[in-house]
């Protein structure tokens, strides 16, 4: 009969350290008594106790039994062969079908050929999986117990936090507020992560070489979408995600400005910036051709160069190449002036945003109370006291209150981003100051643009062509 040798290097708790060529002598003495053919040694290095790391050699076990290649399978013992429960039953349950022989140098065969023996690899198998089901079971119940108490259960360091979960580490705490804060008037997370690299600042986990990693748009995004800086403790992931608690950690930022970026970074809007850098009014101002019910916003092109003529920045519709192309240059200087002159009225403080209009505390109060709410209705679940459509209903009208109060406190949260213009002595030079980002989210807040084309065979900038409606 065909055999193959599995040995293992592990970690031994015992202090007993059974050396891979100490095993591999005995199994092969084993092979020898019975008269089977060794066709392939796997020995394993596995020097981890329990980790979740794959091993190859196993893998090949498998697959050899799999594909029938052997009769039999021999082992130091039954804890070398088969690390945990998981592969308990794996093994079991391939090796019945394949009815092979699973022979040790410590322990008795176990012979899946036979009715006793697969009698007994069910049984084995059966114990195993058990203690698999109970034990997730277990692990899932803790986990939501330590979600409900706010806890923080472990692993990576948070960036802002020291190592255990709940301490702040000043330097990143503060980067983390500016972030908010610059979010919040139209920088992109792109700049964001380079003015935390400029600072020093890097992500947490670092390359798998062990060095620093710099922080990109794609690792700013899920951090600062983490519930954990305004204090609140999820579970789940991405659109699953839940808020469950207050956390026992304190929080970095308020949870309006939280909820306020949140509602930012989240905009589809901002999904696909165009490339090479945006122009003012690039996906901000609608075709005027267009109609009224489904207008396309423009972006940005180039007119080429011409013979005695410089190419130039065009703005044209997004929907048809015919309905509005012309240069740009004219119609940000002109919605510019317009904007900055209306910042320059005596009454330009009435555009600001009323910050006393929400009672953030008293928000904050009703949201704690409406996810405590929600808590105890999944407890009806469990009791029975409620059908499931019932709880289907009260869960669906609380999750819609949840998601109001959440939203007017995304909007308390909103920094004001005309303000800075307002208070300024020089208007115009704090308007020059501001990177493209902050521009348009100033014309974004004062206004709607509709672009017109220029008129036929004028050179002259004609305002008429750009159609400014305030949204105030
Ligand atoms: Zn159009």
């Amino acid at each position: 009969m065909k055999a193959l040798i599995y040995v293992r290097q592990s970690q031994d708790r015992s202090g007993e350290e059974l050396g891979i060529a100490r095993q591999l002598a005995d199994a092969r003495q084993l092979a020898k008594l019975r008269g089977w053919e060794v066709i392939r040694e796997l020995p394993e290095n596995d020097t981890s106790a329990s980790g979740k790391r794959q091993r190859p050699q196993f893998e090949a076990v498998l697959a050899a039994i799999e594909a029938q290649e052997v009769g039999a399978v021999i082992a130091w013992d039954m804890t070398r062969l088969s690390r945990n429960r998981r592969d308990t039953v794996r093994l079991l349950e391939a090796g019945e079908r394949a009815k092979i022989t699973l022979a040790f140098v410590r322990g008795t065969d176990l012979d899946l050929s036979t009715p006793a023996g697969g009698l007994i690899a069910d049984i084995l198998a059966g114990v195993a999986r058990n203690e698999i089901a109970v034990k997730s079971d277990r692990q899932r119940r803790a986990a939501l117990q330590a979600a409900e108490q706010g806890r923080w259960v472990g692993g990576r360091r948070p960036f802002g936090y020291e190592a255990d979960g709940c301490t702040i580490r000043e330097a990143e705490a503060a980067a983390l507020r500016d972030a908010y804060a610059a979010v919040l008037t139209g920088v992109s997370l792109g700049g964001v992560a380079r003015d935390w690299n400029t600072r020093g600042l890097h992500t947490p986990q670092g390359k798998r070489d062990g060095s620093p990693s710099l922080w990109t748009s794609q690792t700013v995004r899920p951090t600062l979408l983490n519930p954990r800086y305004a204090g609140l403790r999820a579970r789940g992931r991405g659109k699953s995600q839940q808020v469950m608690a207050a956390a026992e950690w304190q929080a970095i930022v308020p949870e309006s400005t939280w909820r306020a970026a949140v509602a930012v970074i989240a905009d589809p809007a901002r999904a696909n910036p165009p490339r090479g850098g945006r122009s003012l009014l690039t996906g901000l101002a609608f075709c005027g051709v267009c109609g009224e019910d489904t207008p396309a916003t423009v972006h940005a092109g180039a007119a080429p160069s011409r013979k005695g003529r410089e190419g130039y920045r065009t703005y044209r519709c997004r929907a048809a190449y015919g309905h509005v192309g012309r240069a740009a240059e004219p119609v940000d200087e002109f919605v510019t002036a317009v904007a900055l002159e209306r910042l320059s009225r005596p009454d330009a403080r009435d555009l600001l945003i009323d910050r006393d209009r929400a009672d953030v505390e008293q928000l904050r109060t009703e949201a704690i109370a409406l996810r405590g709410r929600r808590k105890a209705l999944l407890g009806l679940v469990e009791d029975g006291t409620y059908t499931d459509a019932e709880i289907r209903d009260r869960a669906g009208r609380l999750a819609e209150k949840i998601a109001a109060v959440e939203a007017k406190l995304a909007d308390a949260g909103r920094v004001d981003i005309l303000g800075p213009l307002i208070d300024a002595d020089d208007i115009r030079a704090a308007w020059d100051a501001l990177d493209v980002e902050r521009q348009r989210a100033v014309i974004d807040t004062l206004m709607t643009v509709r672009l017109h084309p220029p008129g036929r065979g004028t050179r002259t900038f004609r305002p008429e062509t750009v159609e400014i409606e305030w949204k105030h």
